[in-house]
């Protein structure tokens, strides 16, 4: 009888806007106890706006505003887009870019007109011991706003806050998982503090911040050896190792195609909440089975 079973689970998955891509690591679903989110794009929408920009001393908000964008055009991260929008909106001249390459976890860097240009994480300016105004930054990050950095021939000229918006139907996976007694993890790139914001507005229980790409896959395996039988969730291309790395590996299908070809089922709606509906179908599936 299993495949018929089968048969008609893949036609209700399919229903409900899942893609089975591997049917082994989906049953084991019904064992799984952690779901571990990567943030932006998943848990929040991935579509940052800017709020503030604090200049230094000597510049211009529009200017601090106008490199950043300038920079960011050659940029595919959700934050890029926010800093390009706003300069757009504002009518703001950009200006031609020489030279571009991105500083994988931590931002980018090219030249335009002569001079070296970065746009940067926290981790970045802290990790090259660049003064800047601690208190502003940290009431931004506290209000989980993600804060980057302009840098003009390595000097701080000024910081950029973007908000994202957290996803409605995280807050309900989450809320569905906690009571399934399933542990919840956050994991990402940005921020502790904007990390612990959004996790408390989604009550999630662990958080780990600040990891760099390519320790995704590696804090995802380490979870497991902590005796987890994990999910991974994610949309990104930075994520596919993680989710090839996890007991099941799901991808939100608006998420980039690396991430989907890595992932086991693909949210084809783009709803976290999904994952609720995969755990309890593979429960249901393997009731029928055995
Ligand atoms: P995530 O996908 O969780 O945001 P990333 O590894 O892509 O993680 O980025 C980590 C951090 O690096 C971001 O929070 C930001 O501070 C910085 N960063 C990455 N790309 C850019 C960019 N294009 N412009 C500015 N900052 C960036
Ligand atoms: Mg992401």
């Amino acid at each position: 009888a299993a495949p018929l079973v089968i048969a008609v689970s893949t036609s209700i998955s399919a229903k409900q806007g899942l893609l089975i891509r591997n049917r082994a690591n989906f049953e084991g679903a019904r064992n799984l106890n952690a779901v571990v989110f990567d943030k932006t794009g998943t848990l929040t929408k991935g579509e940052f706006g800017v709020t503030d920009i604090v200049p230094m001393e000597g510049y211009e908000e529009n200017d601090i505003l106008a490199w950043a964008a300038s920079l960011e055009q050659n940029s595919e991260h959700p934050i890029a887009a926010g800093i390009v929008n706003s300069a757009n909106e504002k009518d703001l001249q950009l200006k031609r870019i020489e030279e571009f390459e991105s500083i994988t976890g931590k931002g980018i860097e090219g030249k335009i007109e002569g001079k070296k240009v970065n746009v940067v994480s926290p981790g970045y300016v802290d990790d090259n011991n660049m003064a800047y105004d601690r208190e502003r930054f940290e009431q931004l990050s506290e209000s989980g706003k993600t804060v980057v950095f302009l840098l003009l021939d390595d000097e701080l000229t000024g910081m950029i806050a973007l908000a994202d918006m957290v996803r409605e139907t995280a807050k309900e996976a989450v809320a569905s998982l906690k009571k399934e007694d399933i542990h919840s993890i956050m994991l990402t790139g940005d921020n502790q503090k904007v990390a612990d914001w959004v996790a408390d507005q989604l009550g999630i229980d662990e958080v780990h911040a600040e990891v760099l790409p390519d320790d995704k896959a590696n804090q995802v395996k380490k979870i497991k050896q902590t005796g987890w039988n994990v999910a991974m969730t994610g949309d990104g291309v930075n994520d596919a190792p993680a989710l090839a790395t996890a007991d099941l590996g799901i991808a939100i299908g608006a998420g980039t195609d690396v991430a989907m070809e890595s992932a086991d089922v693909v949210l084809v709606k783009s709803n976290p909440k999904d994952v609720v509906s995969l755990m309890n179908l593979s429960k249901k599936t393997y009731r029928k089975m055995v």
